[in-house]
């Protein structure tokens, strides 16, 4: 009897320790209980559908990264309130890389692959990944339309022991661009920082000129029904954008006419040290940017912040961003 009497005391003992435990996390307030939740770090799936009339556009993340303020060219005033702003406003240069699946309902499309791992030092290269979450798969991809042969955009179309990723797919590219880089005599004379980009896109190239998938077009030949070639040269020689159109609604897949986004829109002068004719990218900028700022044009650059599909508007004497928003509203007013 003792031996109980004894247990009962300390059992109520102990609970009367964990009362007052229970009373010390509600005097410490309802927030006690959630900062001991571990973080989590991983995002949802990398993508992002709209629809652009009858199209199913999703945008495929395939990674982020920080834009050098050195691999800009602008005039020394520019230059100096780049880094100034740049110390007030740390992320003014982080940006996406990113590729666009295009579902017209007959055939599946890709704009862009986004870096592979030929790229970024492994920063990149989820876009397959991404693909997947969006309930594609590489194998379906009928098209690869490659708006340049820089490896940010083309990379993941190729692993590095040199397999095709879409193994399905026919690959389009201007033939400027392909003649250009995929050219044994022009890589022998380009400057050294240059070399790293002739020997991936022919590494990544490769397999697909071999299987017969790779297709340089000249400009007149149609590859898809209701997608317009827009040439956009200067960044690179044979650099074309894609403007698909349904039910009097269009997307240009604008490939790398912006790279840091908050300053080649107040300042479209400013090129970048990857633009092959500096003068030439100036010039295509000044041309096609008022034109997307005055036409309703859904815009889908793989530099821009994620999902990387925005409008233009002009604002002062340069333009504004405004980034899709998002929905999943699938029916147009
Ligand atoms: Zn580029
Ligand atoms: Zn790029």
């Amino acid at each position: 009897m003792k031996l109980q009497g004894n247990m009962l005391k300390r059992n109520s003992m102990r609970f009367a320790a964990a009362l007052l435990a229970a009373l010390v996390n509600l005097a410490a307030g309802p927030n006690a209980a959630l900062a001991a939740a571990s973080q989590h770090h991983d995002q949802v799936p990398g993508f992002y559908r709209l629809k652009v009339g009858d199209l199913e556009v999703t945008a495929l993340f395939d990674g982020f990264g920080v834009f050098g303020p050195h691999w800009l060219n602008g005039t020394k005033a520019t230059m100096a309130g780049v880094l100034r702003a740049l110390r007030e406003h740390p992320h003014l240069l982080d940006v996406a890389d990113a590729g666009f699946l295009v579902n017209t309902g007959k055939q599946l499309i890709l704009v862009d692959a986004g870096a592979g791992t030929w790229w970024g030092g492994g920063a990149f290269g989820r876009l397959a990944g991404s693909l997947r979450s969006a309930g594609y798969t590489p194998e379906e991809v009928d098209i690869v339309l490659v708006t340049h042969l820089h490896s940010d955009h083309v990379g993941g179309l190729t692993t590095q022991d040199g397999k095709r990723v879409f193994p399905n797919a026919d690959v389009y590219v201007a033939k400027a661009e392909s003649d250009f880089w995929l050219s044994p005599e022009i890589a022998a004379k380009a400057p050294k920082d240059a070399q790293a980009f002739f020997q991936s896109a022919q590494a990544i190239t490769a397999p697909y000129i071999k299987a017969g998938k790779w297709h340089p077009f000249s400009g007149s030949e149609p590859i898809v029904a209701g997608m317009q070639l827009v040439p956009l040269p200067g960044h690179t020689p044979g650099h074309t954008g894609y403007e698909f159109s349904s039910k009097g609604h269009k997307i240009l897949f604008c490939g790398d006419i912006v790279h840091a986004l908050r300053v080649q829109l107040q300042h479209p002068e400013v090129t970048t040290i990857f633009d092959v004719d500096q003068t030439a990218a100036v010039a295509t900028r000044h041309q096609l940017l008022p034109k997307l700022a005055r036409e309703d044009v859904l815009i889908a650059g793989p530099h821009m912040s994620f999902p990387a599909l925005g409008r233009l508007y002009q604002e002062g004497s340069g333009y504004s961003w405004a980034p899709v928003v998002f929905t999943d509203q699938w029916d147009e007013k």
